[in-house]
């Protein structure tokens, strides 16, 4: 998962526990802007409509369907990233058709 203080790769080994920091920058990682659910314009930024609601979206967390994301949380929240990936994956689209 991608750290969404930081912006640097975290290598979790299963499950991110409830107190999971990032090991960069000692973020929470158990947080809404971590987990695969969370949608800005979902009710309750939270797709799951099970979950119960988290105010405080970059606090850590008890919810139990916390499930890391697996992209890149919004890019106003990270720093500066390698645009090369990025570059990379737009060029690749725009490549297709010829
Ligand atoms: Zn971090």
């Amino acid at each position: 998962m991608v750290c969404a203080s930081c912006g640097k790769e975290v290598r979790q080994k299963g499950r991110i526990q409830f107190r999971e920091r990032c090991p960069f920058c000692d973020a929470p990682l158990h947080t809404c802007v971590h987990c695969g659910f969370y949608e800005k314009g979902a009710y309750n930024q939270c797709r799951e409509p099970k979950a119960e609601r988290q105010v405080e979206k970059e606090r850590e967390n008890r919810c139990e369907y916390f499930s890391a994301s697996s992209k890149a949380p919004s890019a106003a929240q990270v720093s500066p990233q390698p645009k090369a990936a990025f570059d990379a994956l737009f060029s690749k689209e725009n490549g297709k058709d010829t």
